[in-house]
């Protein structure tokens, strides 16, 4: 990648990278290059991008890289990190208006403190309101779209959407086109509709929410929460631990001793092969030894390294 490809963009207020490093972009603070990093200012700087995007070039898109997993080969074509501390948030109409750039946790407090009930599992989520909406992020009891109006779409031809839910088929951390069209689009903004609560119990919730996360997961070390999808009825750490792989290592990666569906970097040194190769090595043993096949529930992308890399 030469520095020519980002000559090729006019006009962004964000910032453009050519060969990026990813890691620090991702929770598991591992991981490879991107070609071309671009971090929009906002969502019509993103629109100005994709509308300059050779439509050959791949695009990926990345929130707080909370649930994503980066091979050390790195990423072809260009990745966009929404993630904005600045983005917005407002009540609108009886709504709450979100832009896909913010936090998670930061749209739980404000849900919150506008005296909505039923977004506080979010404080606990740390991607952006556009990687719960693409992952259908839930945990104690709640998940995204129950409370989804509407969302804006970015196409990859930098032309807004406003879709429904409706134009969705939502399942558990699944999230599909109801049309059976592939997955297009990046989401810019959602609307909200949680039910009135009172703002002193959603804050008490959020506090106790987030202390039962501090008591049962390492979140002192770099993760990507659950790798596994939980199996119907029973839980994917349950059996994780059943088969004795708390501690576990390959390389620098391991199963967390805390939580046994975490795969922990704490040293910051794993390369992204080892926590990959550890993912399936867990998903083997599982299998062999209780017969469930354990399905990821974490996102692999990009190429593996090259020999000697
Ligand atoms: C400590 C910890 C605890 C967690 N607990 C939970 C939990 O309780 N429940 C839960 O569901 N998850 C949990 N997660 C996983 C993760 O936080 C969620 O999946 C989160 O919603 C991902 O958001 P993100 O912005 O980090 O997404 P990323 O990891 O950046 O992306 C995830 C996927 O979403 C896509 N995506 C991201 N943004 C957009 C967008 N704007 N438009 C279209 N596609 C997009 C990406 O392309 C990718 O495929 C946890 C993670 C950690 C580290």
């Amino acid at each position: 990648m030469d520095m020519a490809e980002t000559r090729h963009f006019r006009q962004l207020r964000g910032a453009l990278v050519a060969d990026a490093p990813l890691a620090r972009y991702t929770s598991w603070r591992a991981g490879g290059r991107a070609q071309l990093l671009f971090l929009p200012a906002d969502r019509d700087d993103l629109a100005v991008f994709l509308r300059q995007l050779p439509p050959a070039m791949p695009l990926t898109v990345l929130g707080l890289g909370s649930n994503t997993l980066v091979r050390d080969g790195g990423i072809a074509g260009a990745v966009v990190v929404t993630h904005s501390p600045g983005a917005a948030l407002a009540v609108a109409d009886g709504l709450i208006y979100a832009d896909a750039a913010v936090a998670s946790p930061k749209l739980a407090r404000f849900a919150a403190i506008h005296g909505c009930a039923g977004a506080e599992f979010l404080a606990g989520v740390p991607g952006t309101v556009g990687g719960a909406l693409a992952m259908n992020a839930g945990c104690y009891g709640g998940e995204t779209w129950t409370y989804v109006v509407r969302v804006e779409v970015l196409t990859r031809a930098g032309v807004f959407e406003v879709r429904t839910p409706a134009d969705y088929r939502i399942g558990y951390r699944s999230v599909h086109r109801a049309d059976g069209a592939p997955p297009d689009g990046i989401f810019t903004a959602a609307w909200f509709r949680f039910p009135p609560g009172d703002a002193a119990a959603a804050r008490a919730r959020i506090r106790e929410l987030l202390a039962r996360r501090i008591a049962a997961q390492p979140l002192d070390q770099p993760n990507a929460g659950s790798v596994f999808r939980n199996p119907p009825g029973d839980h994917a750490a349950r059996l994780i631990e059943s088969c004795g792989l708390k501690g576990f290592a390959i390389g620098d990666a391991q199963v967390s001793a805390k939580h046994a569906n975490f795969i922990v970097n704490p040293r910051r040194t794993a390369r992204a092969a080892d926590i990959e190769a550890l993912i399936f090595h867990v998903q083997r043993v599982v299998r062999e030894r209780t017969g469930v096949l354990l399905e990821p529930e974490v996102r692999i992308i990009g190429a593996r390294a090259q020999e000697g890399e």
